[in-house]
């Protein structure tokens, strides 16, 4: 039996990992489809203590997952299904096989958010995209728009605009949310323009975004802005799926967690963006992960 499981192999996940196989537990990571979770989707990361070389999200991970696996942390790929945390000891399927853990870390992370407005779901991935690292070079020397105005919305907008002719940012309110270092670059580059108080209404065209329908939320004036490509980020909701109905959640659907990272369950803790984190970076992520594995492995020595 595992002393520890973790769900969920970003910046959380592996940390937790590292941390539980150097405090001698036995330890296995499941993760869906990569290691490095929502990071690999960024294109520089400055904020990281210690790694000033603003290293993309992608070779961030690759180096968390390295360093992990160099202490002998083991990770797995493939689903977890049939999550039973209320049980001792707690048990769930993953690839067709029942593992049984005497903790689990759950660190899932969180996906984008979406809009819920006409034509998003039909001309995703036909111009209407969540990740700009991932289909930003798609736009090269033509127009995208990105929605949002936190550090996601601005740092793509940064990042788009050294690949477009022309980027646009829609942003609901008249003020950034992003951090100061960034507001500051994206009002400094040429080629952004901001549309403030102005939400998305509608994703124009049929087989492939044309435009997006915009409404200014002051005036009430509509209007149709031509665009290549829309770049959603507008914020993030925690992935708990997987067990939403046996661990205690917040209001915003975050786990709940006290300052072990533990949650309502005795033996089951929770980790980075899937927990009711006031800040979501991958320092903070790292931080949780450190925390809840020494203490998920410290109620694995007691059971
Ligand atoms: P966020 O900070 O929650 O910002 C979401 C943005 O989208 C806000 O500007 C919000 O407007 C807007 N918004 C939310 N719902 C909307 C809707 N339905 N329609 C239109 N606009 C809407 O999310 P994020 O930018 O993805 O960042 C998530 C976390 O990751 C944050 O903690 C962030 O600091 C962190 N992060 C950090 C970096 C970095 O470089 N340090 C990079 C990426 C992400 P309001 O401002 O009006 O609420």
């Amino acid at each position: 039996m595992l002393d520890v499981a973790i769900i969920g192999g970003g910046p959380a996940g592996l940390t937790a990992g590292l941390y539980a196989v150097r405090g001698g537990g036995n330890v296995c990571l499941y993760e869906e489809m990569f290691a490095g979770g929502q990071i690999v989707k960024t294109h520089r990361i400055d904020n990281f203590p210690g790694i000033s070389d603003g290293p993309d999200g992608y070779a961030l991970a690759a180096r968390f997952e390295e360093h992990a696996a160099a202490f002998g942390l083991k990770i797995e790929y493939g689903a977890v299904s049939e999550l039973d945390l209320t049980g001792d000891p707690k048990r769930f399927v993953f690839n067709g096989k029942t593992i049984e853990a005497k903790t689990v870390i759950l660190a899932t992370g969180a996906s984008p958010r979406t809009l819920g407005i006409p034509g998003e779901k039909e001309l995703t991935g036909h111009g209407v995209s969540y990740c700009a690292t991932c289909d930003g070079a798609f736009y090269k020397n033509r127009t995208a728009t990105v929605i949002g105005g936190g550090d996601t919305a601005i740092s793509d907008a940064l990042y788009l605009a050294k690949l477009c002719k022309q980027v646009y940012v829609v942003h609901r309110r008249d003020e950034l949310r992003a951090s100061a270092i960034l507001a500051d670059a994206a009002k400094k580059t040429a080629n952004i323009t901001f549309l403030w108080n102005s939400v998305p209404e509608a994703f124009l065209g049929e087989k492939k975004l044309s435009g997006i329908r915009i409404k200014n939320r002051v005036t009430g004036e509509l209007c149709d802005l031509p665009t290549d490509g829309a770049f959603v980020a507008v914020g993030v909701v925690p992935r708990t799926e997987l067990f939403s109905d046996q661990v205690a959640l917040a209001e915003n659907g975050s786990v709940l967690t006290g300052e072990h990272m533990e949650t309502n369950l005795p033996g089951v803790f929770a980790a980075g963006d899937v927990r009711n984190t006031p800040l979501r970076q991958v320092v903070t992520a790292c931080a949780d992960g450190a925390i809840a594995a020494t203490y998920a492995l410290e109620a694995a020595r007691v059971k």
